[in-house]
């Protein structure tokens, strides 16, 4: 797929990043109008607006559908914004395409399941417009390549991925992970796509949009595409990462652009893994302690003693011996399960002396 070209477009300027705005949903015309100039006024030309919406349970406003089709019409017209929405189903490519819609995005929830891209592929075959692929809702990279290579088999060659972030079953800081992991690993594999951070559904909350935004500059990425509304207070979705076009346009004035020499851009991504990777531990530490406090509740309900001299013992010389095989001193990994033990003798007192 060395021939994806990148994504270009008349009239917008090639330089980092390009940005994509616009609300979660359009939700009304006047929302959807009053947004739009307010972005199209500080220079923003694309316009991004979900007409149909992937909602996790049924019930909650699942987009206006088409009706809201001419709504983006009249963006294009009045502002000479390019717009972009999101489909999920052939007759939502049709109808997009009919009404002149000018870029696609393929949601985290459709790019997961491949019969879907497979169909919206088909239905874009001999259509010459950019189409984005956000990360699919699992942290899967080949099942995000794999449907960018449905595209592709039937000649789209202005394909650009988003990275919205990936979900987990528990509460974290972002409400998607980031796994800055994944979209370094496909710009490796796919050198020319162009590449735009979604930092609204990773952090979801507009205070995580700058720094997330800062973060994928930094890592090289070409683009953000940015949930912004009129009025988040009353957004009918994701009202908490929405920011106002003048929230943006501070966000936005904020980022620095470096130039990302190979040699930054090699230190930041070898930094970014180092950070999954404590990130990892730190996960890995706190399951660790769990499992202790349960082994703490079962001695406790037996009347067994919390410190069992043979099970340190046997700890320790087994973990120095793997870690010397693994190129790490003996006295380092002692320190650590000092540590660690430490920490979890202190958890399992603390629940004997509850009552
Ligand atoms: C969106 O862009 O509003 C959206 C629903 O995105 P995602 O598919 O990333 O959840
Ligand atoms: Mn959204």
């Amino acid at each position: 797929m060395n021939d994806i070209t990148p994504i270009t477009l008349p009239g917008v300027a090639s330089k980092r990043p390009l940005i994509i705005a616009g609300p979660c949903s359009a939700e009304s015309e006047v929302q959807t109008l009053d947004t739009a100039r307010k972005l199209a006024a500080m220079g923003i030309k694309i316009f991004r607006a979900g007409i149909w919406k992937p909602r996790t349970k049924p019930g909650s406003f699942e987009g206006v559908g088409a009706v809201g089709l001419p709504w983006l019409k009249r963006v294009k017209e009045e502002t000479g914004m390019y717009t972009a929405t999101e489909v999920a189903t052939v007759q939502h490519v049709e109808e997009a395409l009919a009404a002149g819609v000018d870029i696609l995005w393929i949601g985290a929830r459709t790019t997961a399941n491949p019969f879907s891209m497979q169909l919206i592929a088909d239905a874009l075959q001999g259509v010459d417009i950019p189409v984005l692929v956000k990360n699919p809702v699992n942290p899967d990279l080949e099942l995000w390549i794999g449907a960018i290579e449905r595209l592709y088999n039937t000649g789209l060659r202005q394909i650009g991925v988003v990275h919205r972030g990936f979900t987990s079953y528990d509460k974290h800081l972002y409400r998607n992970l980031p796994h800055w992991h994944i979209p370094i690993e496909l710009r490796r594999r796919l050198p020319h796509i162009s590449i735009m951070c979604d930092p609204s559904h990773i952090g979801g909350s507009r205070a995580l949009i700058a720094p997330l935004s800062q973060q994928a500059m930094d890592l090289g990425y070409d683009g953000l595409i940015i949930e912004s509304h009129c009025n988040p207070a009353v957004a009918m979705s994701d009202a908490q990462q929405q920011v106002t076009p003048d929230e943006l346009a501070n966000i936005l004035s904020d980022i620095v652009v470096r130039e990302v020499s190979q040699i930054t851009e090699t230190l930041s991504q070898l930094r970014q893994r180092i950070d999954n990777l404590d990130n990892d531990l730190i996960s890995l530490l706190a399951e660790r302690m769990r499992v202790s406090r349960e082994i703490g509740h079962y001695k406790k309900e037996n009347n067994m003693p919390i410190f069992q001299a043979h099970r340190y013992d046997e700890i320790l010389t087994k973990r120095m011996a793997q870690a010397t095989q693994l190129g790490m001193s003996a006295d380092f990994m002692k320190t650590i399960l000092e540590a660690i033990h430490e920490e979890s003798v202190q958890q399992q007192v603390r629940l004997f002396n509850d009552k």
